[in-house]
C-alpha cells in the first residue's frame, strides 16, 4: 500500500481512481473437509482473490501453507495485477491459498483436498476468467490435479485453466527455468545500463532453489564469478568462483550446498557483505533490512524472491547508490512464460524451448527498458518506477473500460 501510494502520487492519480483500482475485485472463502488418511474429516480454510481483470483473466499462484491468511492472499493478488502490467502480458493479478500444513500430507489426502478446493473456486476460475499456477508448496502435480477437476465437471480437456502444468499435459517448456532466466536478461540489462561487464563480474546469490540455481547457472556460463551461495542449511564461498554446475549435483545429492569442495563455509551475514558485483536475493521476504543493509556491496541487487528488502532496506540501498531491480520487473519471467503456456494450450501449438527463450528475453528487456526510462527521466528510485508503469497501465485499462453499470 505504501508503495502504491508513492507511484500513484508520482502518477498525479486522481483519487477516484484510485478508488477504482486499489481493493480487490472478487474474494471467494471456502472451507474444505477432508477425509484424512485416518478416516476423520478435517476441514482446511482456502481463498481466492481476483485484484484485477481490467487488463485480462486473472493471473496467480495457489500457496500451500500453515501461514496463508486472507490479507497475504490479497497482498499477492494485488502485487500479481502490477507484475503482469509491467511485462504488458494482457492478464490481471489474483492469489489463492489453503491453510495447511502439506508437509504434514500424504500424496492421497493433498489430492482429496485440491480436488475439493479446485471444486469450490470452480464458479470463479477458467482460461478466461483467472488461471492459477504454482507457488509455495505447489508444484505441477497438483496443477494437474486442478486441470483434471475442472475438465472432469466441463466435461472435455480444457487444459488453459491452469499454469505450470507437466509437459504432458499441455505445460510450455522453458516455464521450469523462466524466473531464473528472467531474472538473468534484466541483470544483463542492468549491467549493461551501469557499464559492468557480466565476464568477469562477482556475483553472490542468497537461496539456490530455482530462481537461484537457474540464475546463477546462466551468469556462471557468461564468465561471471558466482562466488558466494546459500541456502537454509547454510553458505559456501570461494573467492575464484565455485563451479556451479558441481554444486547443482551436489545439491541433488546432499539436499543442500554446504561441503561443496573448494568452498569455505561462512555465515549468512558475511554473505550479504560479500564484496560483489550483483547481489541475487532468491530465498525468503524482508532478507535484506534497517540491519543489514548498509553492509551489501554489491552495485546491482536483482530481485529473485518477492519482497526481499523492506522498506527500511530500501532507503539505505538507495542512499548508498545501489541499483535495485525491482521483483515485479525482476522475478516477472515465471508468470511471462505462463503466459506462453496459457497462449500454447489455447491454440493448441506448441513452442520450441529457443522461441520461448527468444519471447522471453524481447518481454524482459522490453520491460527493464520501459522501467529504466521511467527511472531516469522521473528521477524515483527503480522500484517506484515499475509500480508506476504497472499501476498506470492499469489505471489507463480501467479508465477507458469505465463505471458499469
Ligand atoms: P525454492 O523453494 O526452489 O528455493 C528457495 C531456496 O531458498 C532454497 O534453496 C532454500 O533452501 C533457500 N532458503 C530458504 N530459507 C533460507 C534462508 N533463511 N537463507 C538462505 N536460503 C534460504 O523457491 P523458488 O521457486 O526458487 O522461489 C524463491 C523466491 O523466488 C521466492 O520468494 C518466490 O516467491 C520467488 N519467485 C519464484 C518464482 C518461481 O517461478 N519459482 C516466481 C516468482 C518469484
Amino acid at each position: 500500500m505504501e508503495n502504491f501510494d508513492l507511484a500513484a502520487d508520482a502518477l498525479n492519480l486522481s483519487i477516484d481512481v484510485r478508488n477504482m483500482i486499489k481493493y480487490p475485485e472478487r474474494i471467494l472463502h471456502v472451507n474444505l473437509p477432508v477425509r484424512m488418511d485416518n478416516g476423520h474429516i478435517q476441514s482446511f480454510p482456502g481463498y481466492r482473490v481476483q485484484h484485477s481483470t481490467a487488463r485480462g483473466p486473472a493471473k496467480g499462484g495457489i500457496r500451500y501453507h500453515p501461514g496463508v491468511t486472507l490479507d497475504e492472499v490479497k497482498a499477492l493478488s494485488t502485487w500479481m495485477t502490477w507484475k503482469c502490467a509491467v511485462v504488458n502480458i494482457p492478464f490481471g493479478g489474483g492469489k489463492g491459498g489453503i491453510t495447511c500444513n502439506p508437509k504434514e500430507m500424504s500424496q492421497a489426502e493433498l489430492e482429496r483436498m485440491t480436488r475439493r478446493y479446485a471444486s469450490a473456486i470452480l464458479p470463479l476460475i477458467g482460461p478466461e476468467r483467472d488461471i492459477p499456477a504454482p507457488d509455495v508448496y505447489t508444484n505441477s502435480q497438483i496443477m494437474a490435479w486442478i486441470m483434471d477437476t475442472y475438465s472432469m465437471t466441463k466435461g472435455y480437456p480444457i487444459p488453459g485453466v491452469v499454469t505450470g502444468k507437466p509437459i504432458a499435459l499441455g505445460g510450455s517448456l522453458g516455464r521450469n527455468e523462466a524466473t531464473g532466466r528472467g531474472v538473468y536478461y534484466t541483470i544483463q540489462s542492468a549491467a549493461e545500463h551501469l557499464r559492468i561487464p557480466i565476464k568477469g563480474a562477482k556475483v553472490v546469490v542468497q537461496g539456490f532453489g530455482n530462481a537461484g540455481s537457474i540464475a546463477a547457472q546462466l551468469l556462471d556460463s557468461n564468465q561471471a564469478y558466482v562466488i558466494g551461495v546459500n541456502d537454509s542449511r547454510g553458505c559456501v564461498y570461494n573467492a575464484n568462483g565455485l563451479d556451479i554446475p558441481k554444486l547443482i549435483m551436489h545439491k541433488e545429492k546432499t539436499g543442500g550446498v554446504v561441503g561443496m569442495a573448494n568452498s569455505e563455509t561462512i555465515s549468512p551475514q558475511e554473505l550479504l557483505a560479500l564484496e560483489c558485483d550483483i547481489l541475487i536475493p532468491a530465498a525468503l521476504e524482508n532478507a535484506i533490512d534497517a540491519s543489514n543493509a548498509g553492509a551489501v556491496k554489491a552495485k546491482i541487487v536483482g530481485e529473485a524472491a518477492n519482497g526481499p528488502v523492506t522498506p527500511e532496506g530500501d532507503a539505505i540501498l538507495e542512499k548508498n547508490g545501489v541499483f535495485v531491480i525491482p521483483d515485479i520487473l525482476c522475478n516477472a519471467g515465471g508468470v511471462t512464460v505462463s503466459y506462453f503456456e496459457w497462449v500454447q494450450d489455447e491454440q493448441h501449438l506448441f513452442w520450441e524451448a529457443q522461441d520461448v527463450y527468444n519471447r522471453l528475453e524481447r518481454v524482459m528487456k522490453n520491460s527493464f527498458a520501459e522501467v529504466l526510462k521511467i527511472y531516469l527521466d522521473r528521477k524515483v528510485s527503480m522500484r517506484t518506477a515499475a509500480n508506476m508503469l504497472g499501476i498506470s497501465r492499469v489505471a489507463e485499462a480501467t479508465v477507458l473500460r469505465g463505471l458499469y453499470p
